[in-house]
């Protein structure tokens, strides 16, 4: 029988990867992560636990401890893996919630492995919950939770957060299962999106869907009431100033200055490969302005990583063909030799490799079609403490509600990209710097853990007026 908590956190994936010592033996380590460095101070001060896939198929590894964290596992079989994760995740749900970017695949077998598996992580969490504990259930592969868990344990303090974005209404509908994922979200006390707009759908979809009354940001279910809410996730501002701060970080920034032939502007993109990053949009802009002229090699150069990413979903192996094809075609029509036009990297770095592109990097863009956040774009502005370089924005990402300062630009217009990143190019110091302050200040105060603490004072607010008073 696992240990009890009065504090569960539920992910798909648990905060710990399995490495092998020098010695050959087996360890689990904590993955570096905003999320778990948000929830340690948490999970350590009530004894928390956390519930999640550990990577890899068959058996799971028996509960455990780690850094003052019970860590719970949950199995996966090979064919739920593909189901449940590669499938309904993210083949059906990613897309849709991305603004349909790439067409949802809609399949019967894996909407009853994502019920399936959802079930085994709302009973594993039933299990480890203290009485009255407060859970909480992250993103979108997990969305039937909340309902399968409250049926389960009543008692329960339950708070969901999706990580990416929540569509409008007419791109809901279109999911074959529509009206169990939405009271799959209803069973949580407090659901919580990045953007108001988000939240906004979500409660007018649970009227339009179910017919369901709500005021303000509280829709009423079932003599409950469920409140919906805006919390911007954010990232661990210190810890990459300091890092981006390090000698050894600065210096290899100028390392690789060096080793790009310290041209006069780097331009950087930092994505996983995927196709909300918006990252082919990114190289045509890059192409049209070497052929008008407005970039030259050698004065400008590109330097694009693209981290492997779900490689067994059919979309993605479409786009790094895309993706590699249209460097090849720019090196080959603007490369000399020794000076490649991109520099294009398919590869994970340690952090601290990423900070020191971070601080080498002139221009930084971040031109997602759609994205709930972006962390990469907050991580570029907190590495900034020279207050130099500039940070060229998508407005469909969640950040630029709070960038404000960035060189906002319109993905789907081309012209719009160029524009902005030529004016990103151009910008004096003195307005790169009053920019890069003003978004500065602004992630100091909001770090990752106040996102965490804001969401939990919430939470417990909401579950407290849970009841809807009954009229006299
Ligand atoms: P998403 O969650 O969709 O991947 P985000 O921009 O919100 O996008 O978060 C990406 C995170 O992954 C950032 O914290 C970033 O530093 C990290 N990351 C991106 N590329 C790499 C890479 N090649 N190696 C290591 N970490 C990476």
């Amino acid at each position: 029988m696992a240990e009890r908590s009065s504090f569960v956190v539920v992910a798909n994936r648990l905060p710990v990867d399995e490495v092998t010592t020098p010695d050959g033996e087996r360890q689990w380590r904590t993955s570096p992560g905003g999320l778990v460095t948000a929830l340690h101070p948490v999970l350590t001060e009530h004894g928390g636990t956390w519930i999640g896939w550990a990577g890899g198929t068959g058996e799971a590894p028996e509960p455990f401890e780690l850094e003052g964290i019970h860590i719970h596992p949950v199995p996966l079989s090979a064919d739920e893996l593909e189901r449940y994760y590669e499938g309904q995740s993210n083949a059906t749900i990613w897309p849709l919630y991305h603004d349909a970017v790439e067409t949802p695949v809609y399949k019967r077998r894996w909407r009853e492995t994502y019920r399936l598996v959802n079930q085994r992580f709302a009973q594993a969490a039933a299990e480890v919950a203290d009485e009255g504990a407060t859970v909480w259930v992250q993103d979108y592969q997990l969305q039937l939770v909340p309902a399968m868990l409250r049926e389960l344990r009543p008692d329960l303090r339950i708070g969901f957060f999706l990580h990416i974005p929540f569509p409008p209404i007419e791109l809901f509908m279109q999911m074959p299962f529509r009206a169990e994922v939405l009271r799959g979200l209803l069973g949580a006390d407090l659901v919580g999106f990045q953007q108001r707009l988000a939240a906004q759908n979500f409660v007018r979809l649970a009227r339009h869907l179910l017919g369901l009354r709500y005021e303000g940001q509280s829709i009423q279910v079932d003599g409950r009431k469920v409140k919906a809410g805006a919390f911007p996730i954010s990232i661990d501002t210190r810890e990459m100033e300091r890092m981006a701060a390090d000698p050894k970080v600065q210096a290899r920034a100028k390392e690789i200055r060096a080793e790009l032939g310290d041209p006069k502007t780097i331009i950087l993109g930092v994505d996983r490969l995927d196709y909300t990053k918006g990252i082919e949009l990114r190289l045509k802009a890059f192409r049209e302005l070497l052929a008008d002229g407005k970039l030259k090699v050698g004065d400008a150069v590109m330097v694009q990583v693209a981290t492997p990413s779900r490689e067994r979903v059919e979309h993605y192996q479409t786009l790094r063909v895309k993706v590699e094809r249209e460097v090849g075609r720019i090196n080959g029509e603007f490369g000399r030799v020794g000076v490649p036009a991109v520099h294009y990297l398919h590869q994970s770095y340690s952090k601290q490799e990423l900070a020191a592109m971070y601080v080498a990097a002139d221009v930084m863009m971040v031109t997602p079609l759609r994205d709930g956040m972006n962390l990469v774009a907050k991580e570029y502005v907190a590495c900034r403490a020279d207050t130099g370089g500039a940070l060229v924005l998508s407005e469909f990402a969640g950040a630029a509600t709070e960038l404000r300062q960035a060189f906002l630009c319109n993905p789907h217009d081309p012209d719009g990209v160029k524009d902005a990143l030529l004016r990103a190019v151009a910008a004096e110091p003195a307005e790169l710097k009053r920019r890069m302050r003003v978004m500065q200040r602004h992630l100091r105060t909001h770090d990752v853990a106040q996102w965490a603490r804001t969401f939990l004072d919430a939470l417990a607010e909401a579950a407290g007026g849970r009841e809807i008073d009954e009229p006299q």
